[in-house]
């Protein structure tokens, strides 16, 4: 995953006229700039925020123009709600405008308790994704989050307030940190399906970038992945104990949902807002990650779309192969049909391998993830979204840190 010299483009790419696309929308700000998070985000203000929020809408409505047709919308930061009414006006335009089923949106615990939230739901949004991380004091004091986000019993108050006002809760948690006991994850595996019992739990193993390393090592210990195996196990028995599903090899349900890799279900999505990546027509693309350039990009009626590279065909099977074992299966007729062909015989190296060390069964019909496969699947995908921080801090290399608007 590279953007190789400077094959700087600043147009849509063009939509296929049989096809309905997801639409992630980045919102890049934050009240707090958490030390291990490698997300293309930005400190909080106001005035830049709602001006960004209006530029989006512009993006949005150029890319309706441009004949894309959106079935679903995911908001994804940042914090998509730092702003609700801006939040709420963008949700009801997309959702004016195109067929859209399903909307998603990401939060923290302190905009739990923000009257917006029946509007939010109001306004068509299904699925509230809340970043909590952990419930350990401790662990949240590392991680810097306890003085804005509050305590461990301050955060399950507000998720119990949140509980039924929309079709899924999803908790986002974080495992492996450095100074993590099994106990403590213990504890909030209980907190999750006893306490709460929410709708939805995505475990994420700790990722890091090249950049946020050091601040990690500061603040909360250096990253081995020694227990990275014993401590999903634990997990993965636990849910499945509970009575949840696997969404994926990390994201677990009661019911089937959305879930946070939406990228799994749908192959190919545009992304809009400064910091959003896209997949279409086998080429990755991504939007500038300076917000004063992607201001100016849509002031004078450009999109935020700066770069692209194209996947070669075995790169895309590849990458079909990686997205949809994520979600534990593959049907072998349909990713033949897919490609047009010569899928199997592309990739047959893979497939060989995966069989050979037991990680995939194969039923006939589909490839099917066993329980070693979930295993191997959060490291490459743990491996896969380190790339993706990876080319993040690519994007950001040689931004100079911004905080007035131009123009
Ligand atoms: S973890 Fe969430 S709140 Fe913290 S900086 Fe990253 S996006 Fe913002």
């Amino acid at each position: 995953m590279r953007f190789d010299g400077d094959a700087g483009i600043t147009h849509l790419p063009m939509p296929r006229s049989d096809r309905q696309y997801l639409l992630y929308l980045h919102i890049p700000f934050c009240i707090v700039l958490c030390p291990f998070c490698s997300f293309h985000r930005v400190e909080f203000r106001e005035d830049r925020a709602t001006r960004y929020f209006q530029a989006l809408r512009r993006e949005i409505e150029k890319a309706g123009r441009s004949g894309f047709c959106f079935s679903e919308l995911y908001v994804g930061g940042g914090t998509p709600t730092v702003l609700p009414d801006e939040l709420i006006a963008t949700v009801r335009m997309v959702r004016d405008q195109h067929p859209v089923a399903r909307v998603s949106v990401e939060t923290n615990p302190d905009d739990l308790e923000n009257d917006s939230l029946p509007r939010m739901r109001d306004a068509g949004v299904n699925r509230l994704s809340v970043g909590v991380q952990s419930f350990d004091d401790k662990l949240l004091k590392e991680m810097q989050r306890y003085d804005k986000y509050g305590s461990s019993e301050r955060i399950r108050t507000r998720l119990k307030s949140a509980k039924g006002l929309f079709d899924t809760l999803n908790v986002d948690m974080i495992f492996n940190f450095p100074h993590q006991t099994r106990d403590m994850l213990k504890t909030d595996l209980q907190i999750l399906t006893e306490e709460l019992g929410v709708d939805q739990i995505s475990f994420y193993p700790l990722m890091s970038a090249k950049t946020t390393r050091k601040a990690m090592r500061k603040d909360i210990g250096e990253v081995t992945f020694d227990r990275e195996r014993t401590f999903y196990e634990l997990i993965a028995g636990h849910m499945q104990d509970a009575g949840y599903m696997r969404s994926s090899a990390w994201c677990f349900s009661r019911v089937p949902s959305m879930i946070d890799e939406y990228i799994t279900e749908h192959e190919e999505y545009l992304g809009l807002g400064s910091g959003a990546f896209s997949y279409l027509d086998g080429s990755l693309y991504a939007s500038t990650f300076s917000i004063n350039h992607y201001l100016s990009l849509i002031d004078s009626g450009e999109s935020g779309i700066v770069r692209r590279s194209g996947l070669s065909r075995r790169e895309q099977m590849r990458y079909y192969l990686l997205m949809q074992l994520f979600s534990g299966s593959l049907d072998k007729a349909v990713a033949e049909q897919r490609f047009g062909g010569g899928f199997q015989r592309t990739v047959w190296a893979e497939l060989v391998m995966l069989q050979s060390i037991g990680a995939v069964r194969n039923t006939g019909v589909q490839l099917v993830l066993t329980e070693s496969g979930y295993y191997l699947w959060v490291m490459m995908m743990r491996e896969f979204f380190t790339g993706v921080n990876n080319l993040r801090d690519q994007m950001r290399h040689n931004i100079a840190r911004e905080t007035t608007i131009p123009g």
